[in-house]
Order: C-alpha cells, then structure tokens, then sequence
C-alpha cells in the first residue's frame, strides 16, 4: 500500500500551466471585485425598493466571491499540502507566502458588501424570488447581522494594521520565546538542555522519576521568561477587551459565541452538566493516584502516567497492540462499516487513492490533519503512522473529518465552512468507534490500557478545559482595570485548577504556569479557545449515545447533520436530530459513558 499522498488532482506541479494559470486568473478576479465593488457597490441602490436589482446585485458579489475563493483555497491546499511534507520546499513556502497576501486584497470590497447588504430593508424578500441566494440565505442574513458589529472603513483599516504590531507581534514574540527556551534536566545523571515540548512529553513516560523532574525543571524553565509571557497575555488580552468593546460586544465571551454560531444558554447547560460530573472525575483521579502510590490525591506531574495492568498469565504478556498499515486499514475499514456503509466507503476510497500521507520520513512536519479540499470534492489526510494503537486511532480520527467534507460535498463552496465547537464532531465520533471495537477485540490488559487512556483524554478535555475556562473568565475580568502580574496570574491559575480537579489532585503539586505553556490564550482571533473542545467530545459522545440507543435509523440523520453543519446555527443543527442542546439532560448522557468508563476502570483495577 502506497503511504504517500498524491496532489494530481489538485495540480501535477508549481510549474504546470494550470496552476499558473489559476495564479493569474485569482490576480484578475480580485481586480474585478475590487473595481465592480466601487463603482456598482452604491448606497442608494440598497436603499431603494427595487428588489429584482438589489437580487442582481448580490448574485453578482455572490459569484464573483466565491469564485475568488475556490482558486484561493485550490492553490493555496496545494502549497500548504505541498510544504507539509516536504519542509525544504522552498518553492512550495514561496508561493504560500504569496497566496497569503492574496486574500487580504478583498477585505475592503468584503467590508463594503456587509455595509451595504445591511442596509437592505427586506433581505428576506429579496433572497426569496431567487435560487442562488435561497441556497445562500444563512450566510447572507449571518453577514448582514454581524455588520453591526464593523467600525467605519477607517477603522478597520487601521484596526487589522495595528494588530500586525499589537496582538500578532505579542503572539509571535511568545512563539519565539517558548520555541527557543532551553530546560535544564538531569536525566540517570546526565545533565542536558532540551526543548521545553520535549520535556513537557516525558509527562507520559514509563518512569515516574523521568515524569517527576520534567515537571519540576519545566515549573523552573518559565521563570526564565514568565515576566514577558505575561506582558505578551496583559497586551494580547487587552487589545481583545478594546476592540470588541468598540465594535459594541458585551464582552470577549459574547463576541466569541457569536462567532461560534452559538449561544449562551448552550454553553451554561454544557458547564452546569459538567459541574455536576467533577467529583466523578475525581473519583477517577483518586484512584490514579492510590494505585501510583500517592496518598493526598495525584500530582499534576503523574496526569498522563501510563497505566499497565498486573498481567494475570504470560500470554497476554506477550500480546502486544501494535498494527501495520495494512493492519490499520482493514481494522478500520471494517469497524466503520459496522457502523455504515458509506463511511466505510469514503475510508476505503480515501486510502485506495492515495489520499493520505501516512508514512513517517524527514522533512514532513509531526502530528496529523485533515484537509478537506471542497474543490475537487476529495481530502487529504497527513499523519505519521507509527504502528501503534495511537496512530490508528488518529487515522480514524482524520478520516472522521474527511467524511464530514464529504458530507459537505455538495454544498456551496460557503456552506462548507463550520464553527468551531461543531469541528471535531465527526472526528471524535469516528474515533469512539474505532475505540469501543478495539477494547471489545482486546485482551485483558490490552483493554485496560486502552481504557485508562480514554478516560486520561476525556478527563483532560473536560476538567483541564474547565479550568482554562474559568482562568481565562477572571483573566478578563481582571484585565479590564489593569494589566495582570505574574503573582496574579499564578493565583488565578491555581485557584482555577482547585475549583476544577477539586480533591482529585493533590493540592500542593498543581501547575501555576499553564497560562505561559497554552498558545490558546495567545491568539487575539480565538478567544476562549478551550470549550468549543469540550463542546466536540461530549457533543460526539452524545452523538454516539444516541446511536447506541436508536441503531440503524441514526445513520442517515447523523449524515444529514454534517451535511448541514455550514449553514445553520449550532443550536438549530443539533434540534434536527431530536437533540436539545440548550438542555444540560443532552451532556449528562454524554458524560454518563465516560462515568461508566470510570467505574469500570475502578472495578478493573481491584
Ligand atoms: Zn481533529
């Protein structure tokens, strides 16, 4: 089986005429835009009544935008995809850098067509007498809406300008320091200097001591810089409070659930359920730590300990969970197709064709994505695929992504595109599946590996999420009086940490500086980026409840969902199929499976 991807599809080479030529024309088309914008794009015609023209008008923007697009994310998936695996490309870099420069070129013809399609007067009637806009409506009405959120042309010129010296110069200057630190370690007597994720790494290691000095040289590494990483979080954060308070949001989090598609009651009915769970959790972070031989609760450092099972009989002993390739495939393929034949459809077509890259070599950048190139239909899946469990589960992972493009196939190029919080549904769906087939195929110790490890994710993505959550609320809050110190941010982070893992881990060995390691605080466009991540595994897991429940007859609502992920509020997607998210009943049932996870872990453990 080939393990590299193939791009034909896309364009055979930088050099082919088809790709200079897509070049060119996206050069033209902006051109067009821009001028047509200025001289068509007149107040009064959207003030007036004639609805045939204002429809004219739209389908013209419509097409001209989205065909902008399409060449846009053509040529710029093939550099990117390009760069991904091959770091020494430099003609790949190039032209990734010219084609990031090509779509600021219409910010200000996009700007002016959301002022003037707000001025509309009777939207609705207009989008209804045509097919083009009908099909458009939610995006139409979604840009009309948020336009009163835009501040005058100058503004916002002068807004994205200034942010390149602001918040992106504060972002990137905790880049460079993070990625340029070095941790001094002794490991078995040996004194090193190592990068601080490879530090950060050993918290899964075998070893405890290995596990126990990684965490106490990282605390150690930050004092090296944590005066400017807070500096770099103070400016981050209150160019945030500024800007969305000239733009008239309530607050960052308002701005932030906007932008979601989401609302606020959703999101209180997914923490007053997860409220409810923590001493669950902690009963589970208890029992971690007892069996590792700690008496006041776990130490932050043994979160990730991996847990082996006292093997009962040397034949499991010997059983080892490791997969070739072909190994993956075939489990895989054939767990998805117990589920359905179309997803096991898309996965044997995505690997037949050469759709992903999955062998590990030089040269190609760690970890693992999915790219859904809308385009030409297909996607592309990057990971490095090392044999392990692990990297099935990742497969399964991308692969869920992939189907969900694909689900998105034949919708506009602007109906493909979906909010955050509902992102990595169908990813963490695909791998539950995979998850569950494998710990019913396991041997005993196999199984309880597996287990413990998916309880550690979950535990992560709901109780450390919660955390962030609550330290980055008191972070705006504070910081809308002054900036913050270093003192103050510790505080907030442990008293967060306390709140959240409660007696579960031990009160004296949390970790002050999660604020400095998490780039997520550091990015002004995404804002409490932590629960849309809770909000994908429990909503996922619901999802999977559900199926659990009603069988056969969830499959084709399931696909109907991703299906209408691009074009529907969050709220409004999960209600066609039957499910209330606003009420916290939905996220219980979510949190009941991973609970049973823990009483079996518990019961498993003796
Ligand atoms: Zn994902």
């Amino acid at each position: 089986m080939n393990m590299k991807w193939n791009l034909d599809t896309l364009y055979t080479s930088f050099e082919s005429n088809e790709f200079l030529n897509d070049i060119k024309e996206l050069d033209t088309n902006i051109t067009k835009l821009n001028s047509w914008v200025e001289k068509e794009l007149i107040e009064s015609a959207a003030i007036q009544d004639n609805n045939a023209e204002i429809g004219n008008i739209i389908r013209k923007y419509l097409d001209s935008y989205i065909n902008i697009r399409k060449l846009y994310s053509a040529l710029s998936s093939y550099a990117e995809l390009t760069f991904s695996v091959d770091a020494s490309n430099n003609t790949a870099k190039k032209y990734t850098e010219i084609l990031e420069q090509k779509l600021p070129e219409i910010t200000k013809a996009t700007v002016k067509f959301t002022r003037w399609i707000s001025l509309v007067k009777n939207i609705d009637k207009v989008i209804k007498n045509s097919g083009l806009l009908k099909e458009h409506s939610f995006y139409l009405n979604e840009i009309s809406n948020n336009s009163n959120y835009l501040l005058t042309d100058k503004e916002e010129v002068l807004a994205s300008k200034l942010k390149n010296t602001g918040s992106n110069a504060w972002s990137q200057l905790w880049n460079v320091l993070t990625s340029k630190v070095k941790v001094d370690i002794e490991i078995n007597g040996e004194k090193k200097e190592l990068p601080l994720p490879v530090v950060r790494n050993m918290a899964n290691d075998a070893d405890n001591n290995i596990r126990k000095n990684a965490f106490y040289a990282e605390i150690d590494v930050y004092k090296k810089f944590d005066e400017a990483a807070a500096g770099a979080l103070n400016s981050v954060k209150g160019e945030v409070i500024t800007v969305s308070e000239l733009r008239g949001y309530k607050s960052p989090l308002e701005m932030t659930l906007i932008n979601s598609r989401m609302d606020e009651k959703t999101l209180n009915a997914m923490f007053s359920a997860i409220k409810e769970y923590l001493p669950v959790f902690r009963k589970y972070f208890k029992k971690k730590a007892e069996l590792l031989g700690h008496k006041k609760g776990l130490p932050f450092y043994d979160l990730f300990a991996p847990m082996t099972k006292q093997l009962v009989d040397k034949e499991d002993n010997e059983s080892e969970l490791t997969f070739t390739y072909e190994q993956a495939i075939e489990f895989i393929v054939n767990k998805f197709r117990d589920f359905s034949d179309n997803l096991a459809d898309y996965a044997e077509n995505a690997f037949e064709n050469n759709w992903i890259d999955a062998e590990q070599r030089e040269g190609k950048r760690g970890g693992a994505f999915c790219e859904n190139l809308h385009v030409i239909g297909e996607s592309r899946i990057m990971s490095n695929f090392d044999g392990s469990f692990s990297g099935v589960t990742t497969l399964a992972h991308e692969l869920g992504h992939g189907y969900h493009g694909h689900c998105l196939k034949n919708e506009s190029f602007l109906n493909s595109d979906y909010p955050m919080p509902i992102a990595e549904t169908a990813s963490i769906f695909c791998e539950t599946l995979i998850i569950n087939a494998a710990i019913k195929n396991a041997s005993e110790t196999e199984a309880y590996t597996i287990l413990e490890n998916s309880i550690q994710s979950d535990a992560q993505v709901i109780v450390d999420i919660y955390s962030r959550f609550l330290f980055e609320s008191e972070l705006f809050e504070k910081r809308k009086d002054s900036s913050l110190s270093v003192k103050d941010l510790k505080n907030i982070m442990i008293g967060a940490q306390k709140e959240s893992y409660g007696d579960g881990l031990d009160q004296d060995q949390l970790h002050p500086y999660m604020w400095a390691c998490k780039p997520h605080y550091y990015y002004a466009d995404f804002n409490f980026y932590n629960f849309p991540y809770a909000f994908g595994l429990l909503f996922a897991k619901g999802l999977y409840a559900e199926y659990l429940k009603t069988g056969n007859s969830f499959i084709d609502k399931y696909d109907n969902l991703l299906k209408e992920t691009g074009k529907n509020t969050i709220a409004d997607v999960t209600a066609m199929m039957g499910i209330d998210i606003q009420s916290p009943e939905f996220w219980k049932s979510s949190l009941e499976l991973t609970a049973k996870d823990i009483d079996k872990f518990i019961s498993c453990a003796g």
